[in-house]
């Protein structure tokens, strides 16, 4: 029930990963990369399938040799969702899995070698309308650049950036996305917004190596929050040193609190205090898990007093104040008549918020 976003996005061109359209607008896309290996089929089919089930739009899989790109075959034949191989410089491979299927190819060209070989990546991407990503990570430029600049900079990245943009410039080709990721919040900040200044591809964001689940978390949401808070970016990766799953979740909060894309429940709940009416930390992290399934956007406030809670219910699709045993409801921003027990009132939000996205679902 809240305003839409007031973030102005930059004009980007469109591309799309398979059926996914980024950039140009689209909603941003959030990815993960798998962290099993290629080679085990089963594994990586049943992390894709886990991913999905929260959302995710578009998986990265990692495709080293010519072992996995047999298996990447087998695994693109049983997932729906658009994959990315990640390809370091070898072209055999790339135009491997170009055949197997792939939707996007991450490879720097200018990591590729020989111009014969760059051209005949390029020209299968064009032939079958594959995008590509150009990564550049600050703790991987080349040396030339690290020379120049003494030190990973902004600058310095962009100017890796352009080296591959130009390669593609030169051959035509301008179905490209692009990276330019640092563990420094400030560095990857500072890269993006310069780089979103000299190109219109979309820009995939992310926090290289950012940290373990709830640190990395932390430096993503600052990090992430400032560009798109800017209007800079398309995609976006949460690296966490982490279960991916939790990649694709943390990608979807930080959306939803720019209010730029909306997808699920968002919880709004007061940090309790002696004044509360009933167990509101219990009731939020038994709701989290039990209503994962959700994708419908609304928001629920759990508040456990009246001192804050009227006033957050108001804005809500459901809302609940606490109350002396029994606790007042709101539906849509309404005072109900209806009040909840509050030694029940799991059970009852529970059932409430899913009749409330199944109508919302309905309109
Ligand atoms: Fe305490 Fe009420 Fe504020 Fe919650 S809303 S923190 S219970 S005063």
């Amino acid at each position: 029930m809240h305003n839409e976003t007031p973030i102005v996005r930059r004009q980007s061109k469109r591309i799309y990963v398979g059926n996914v359209p980024i950039g140009d607008g689209a909603p941003i896309a959030v990815q993960s990369m798998t962290n099993t290996r290629t080679t085990d089929v089963d594994a990586t089919v049943q992390q894709i399938e886990s991913l999905q089930r929260v959302g995710v739009d578009i998986v990265r899989v990692s495709v080293p040799t010519m072992d996995a790109a047999e298996a990447f075959k087998l695994i693109k034949q049983r997932v729906s969702v658009p994959l990315v191989a990640d390809i370091h410089f070898d072209y055999r491979i790339a135009l491997q899995v170009a055949e197997y299927g792939v939707d996007c190819l991450r490879i720097n060209p200018g990591n590729i070698g020989r111009e014969d070989r760059i051209r005949a990546v390029v020209d299968c991407a064009r032939d079958k309308n594959i995008p590509i990503r150009i990564g550049i990570n600050g703790g991987s430029l080349e040396k030339d650049i690290q020379e120049k600049y003494g030190e990973p900079t902004a600058e310095a990245l962009v100017e890796s950036a352009l080296r591959h943009v130009e390669i593609l410039d030169r051959m035509n080709f301008d179905n490209f996305k692009v990276s330019v990721k640092a563990s420094d919040v400030f560095l990857a900040v500072q890269s993006y917004r310069l780089l979103a200044k000299q190109i219109v591809q979309p820009l995939h964001l992310g926090i290289t190596e950012a940290g373990g689940a709830r640190s990395g978390s932390v430096k993503s949401a600052i990090g992430l929050g400032m560009l798109l808070a800017e209007g800079i970016g398309d995609t976006l990766r949460i690296s966490l040193a982490a279960d991916p799953i939790e990649e694709v979740k943390v990608g979807f909060d930080i959306l939803k609190a720019l209010r730029i894309r909306s997808r699920g429940i968002n919880f709004i709940a007061c940090p309790t205090c002696s004044r509360q009416e009933f167990d509101v930390i219990g009731t939020v992290n038994a709701l989290e898990q039990r209503l994962e399934d959700i994708l419908t956007p609304m928001d629920v406030s759990i508040i456990g007093c009246v001192v804050n809670g009227p006033g957050e219910a108001l804005v809500s699709d459901i809302g609940v104040t606490g109350g002396h045993n029994k606790s007042g409801y709101y539906e849509n921003g309404e005072r109900q008549k209806e009040r909840f027990d509050n030694d029940n009132m799991i059970d009852q939000l529970e059932a409430k918020i899913r009749a409330r996205a199944s109508v919302l679902d309905k309109s």
